[in-house]
């Protein structure tokens, strides 16, 4: 098995999803999710509409979400930008450190499709080119309600 996830890294495929998916409404934890924000490559415009989402005026934090400093305590993944070459391996490793069950959240249309860095020499891709991702949310960047909104299906809040 060992052998099989080296082998995975090295010829990079996408990381084995997780053995739990969240239920088919997108709620997978009842009350609160603990949520690990990702940076592959963004601008930082979607940077800037988390920390809103998370800020006094929209308040994530007041329907159960809450931002952590470690994938090892997080349930959610929030990742932004496309994914560049250097950031592929580090998300990958990001991914496998959070345990199940967990979701990905493609946070802008960067991370959705690329956005406007489809082509781009640095770039290795979508986010779901990369990691399984299980919600999407458009926009370039997301207005900082439909991250909440987002987060909420998470958390049923
Ligand atoms: S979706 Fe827009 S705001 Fe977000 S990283 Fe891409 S270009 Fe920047």
């Amino acid at each position: 098995m060992l052998r099989l996830w080296r082998k995975i890294r090295r010829t990079g495929r996408v990381a084995e999803p997780s053995p739990e998916r969240p239920t088919s409404d997108g709620r997978a934890f009842a009350g609160s999710v603990q949520v690990r924000h990702v940076d592959a490559g963004s601008c930082n415009g979607c940077e800037v509409e988390i920390g809103s989402a998370f800020g006094p005026v929209h308040d994530a934090e007041r329907y159960g979400a809450r931002l952590v400093a470690s994938p090892r305590h997080a349930d959610a993944l929030l990742v932004t930008g496309p994914v560049t070459r250097n950031m592929a391996e580090p998300l990958r490793r990001t991914y496998e450190a959070v345990p199940a069950p967990k979701v990905v959240v493609a946070v802008g249309d960067c991370a959705r499709n690329c956005g406007v860095f489809a082509g781009a020499y640095g770039v290795a891709g979508a986010v779901h080119e990369v990691i399984p991702v299980d919600m999407e949310i458009a926009g370039c960047p997301p207005r900082p309600e439909a991250i909440t909104e987002a987060l909420r299906k998470l958390t049923g809040r």
